[in-house]
């Protein structure tokens, strides 16, 4: 008997692998034709002249107004109208709130939902200090020929001068779109949770005059090459369907203080760390939600043979896959509400026994899980229940943008015709974009930049050395085109 069960399971188990092995043979990307555009025509020496000269106009954004110079955006501003003359001519722009712009490129239906490309115009300030680690000036635009030099070259000059390179050369071939088009450039998107975000201010302009959008391009997603030797030699094309939260929470332990001389057991501070203790302890529950699956599950079918072998079976290792992201970081932050407590106070004196200890704690919420489930959160996980929960600052999740709309199936075929090696997936954005404040008139956000740019250049976006490797212009330029052309030609 107990040999017939070990044969039954070994039989089921050979079977099994048998299974598997034949369909790690098929598990590939499902073979589609996509068609070859007709080639766009991209003046590739004045996108990178206009690149270089965006580049130059230090529009720096602060959170504090007082301290942004309001003529550089004003300069800005003069140069787009300088450099994209039938733009100026044919669009009309304003000024919205302080100094983002709108533009309308009126379409021949005007019951038709519009098209939006977003882009911010400012960018970081150059950390103090730095200024001279940099092999070209942050703000001189320098084109060696490879690379364009300086801050807002990735983050996101690039995009903008594709948006309007593209525009400009749509109206100069008479290209007449069928829905309205919009530009829309806000002024701040860099100052981490403004309340007074200029994207907003554009998104309410709009909704009061009854503006539908049938979709938003925006930042967030690009394309990365990925290359694990012997595994896999493919693009990466992320587009962003949703963007995590933003909350930070102050706790503290309120005590009545006194003369360090004759101190308690445990001061504050020290019944402050076990609340520490208490939260790092207990995590958000991690979750697979079904874009991770997709984006697995694309990843998967483009790998080598013996690699598939493991990737088809996704769905059984689903527990493997979860277990693994939760020990790192970066995969982990994918899958969860992240808690990092980042900063904490005691009393102003070494000899003084602090009244109130505080840590402040940033969290990073997944779509679905609300600021206020966050307090909820921390006071369910701490044993101290006589905990002051506070909210400083705060930002609820996106929602997820469908991967079934129109404009997301076009925007993956214009990636999939522009490389047949790109793999197009959805996926979730950590940082905060424009792109968030338009969910009231939109319901297909994507962040995505159709620029190839590898993870080192990523990491110089913020930092010393940003730059934008000028092949990325016609790219995007052609894009762009493509991509106003199937949305509002069609
Ligand atoms: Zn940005």
């Amino acid at each position: 008997m107990f040999k017939s069960v070990i044969e039954a399971i070994l039989i089921l188990l050979a079977v099994f692998i048998g299974i598997t092995l034949v369909r790690a043979i098929f598990f590939v990307p499902k073979k589609k034709d996509y068609g070859r555009p007709a080639p766009e025509n991209v003046d590739r020496a004045r996108a990178e002249k206009h690149l270089a000269e965006a580049i130059q106009i230090k529009t720096i954004s602060y959170p504090e107004d007082e301290l942004v110079d309001w003529q550089e955006f004003e300069r800005f501003h003069a140069f787009l109208d300088e450099a994209y003359p039938l733009i100026k001519k044919n669009l009309k722009r304003e000024v919205i709130d302080k100094a983002s712009l709108l533009y309308r490129w009126e379409g021949a239906d005007p019951a038709l939902d519009a098209v939006a490309y977003l882009s911010h115009m400012d960018v970081v300030p150059v950390a103090d200090g730095t200024q001279q680690d940099w092999t070209h000036p942050a703000f001189e635009g320098f084109n060696d020929g490879e690379f364009i030099w300086g801050r807002g070259a990735l983050d996101m000059k690039n995009h903008l001068v594709c948006v309007m390179e593209a525009v400009e050369d749509l109206l100069a071939e008479g290209f007449k779109p069928k829905c309205d088009i919009y530009l829309c450039f806000g002024h701040n998107e860099e100052v981490v949770g403004s309340d007074n975000a200029g994207a907003f201010a554009i998104m309410e302009t709009l909704k009061s005059r009854g503006v539908r959008l049938e979709c938003v391009i925006d930042e967030g997603g690009a394309i990365l090459p990925v290359k694990v030797k012997g595994i896999m030699n493919k693009y990466l094309a992320g587009v962003g369907i949703a963007e995590k939260g933003y909350v930070d929470y102050e706790v503290s332990v309120l005590e009545k203080g006194g003369h360090s001389s004759q101190p308690p057991k445990h001061t504050g501070l020290g019944k402050l760390a076990d609340v520490i203790k208490d939260i790092e302890a207990h995590q958000f529950k991690s979750k697979l939600s079904p874009f991770i699956m997709d984006l697995f599950g694309k990843i998967g079918r483009n790998v080598s043979y013996p690699a598939r072998i493991v990737t088809c079976n996704l769905w059984l290792l689903k527990p493997v896959l979860k277990a693994v992201m939760k020990k790192i970081p970066p995969a982990a932050s994918l899958i969860r509400t992240t808690t990092a407590v980042t900063m904490a106070q005691g009393s102003p004196a070494a000899n003084v026994l602090p009244q109130k200890s505080s840590v402040t704690v940033n969290f990073r919420q997944m779509p679905g899980t609300t600021v206020k489930d966050v307090e909820n959160h921390i006071r369910k996980v701490s044993r101290n229940k006589a905990i002051e929960v506070k909210m400083l600052k705060g930002k609820e999740a996106s929602g997820f943008s469908p991967t079934d709309s129109r404009s997301y199936k076009v925007l993956e075929e214009l990636c999939m015709q522009a490389n047949p090696d790109n793999i197009v997936a959805p996926f979730l954005v950590m940082g905060g974009t424009d792109a968030y404040f338009y969910e009231p008139i939109c319901s297909n956000i994507y962040r995505f930049a159709p620029f190839v740019v590898d993870t080192n250049l990523l990491m110089c976006t913020h930092a010393t050395n940003e730059r934008a490797p000028v092949s990325i212009l016609p790219e995007g330029i052609t894009f762009f085109k493509r991509f106003t052309r199937r949305m509002a030609g069609e």
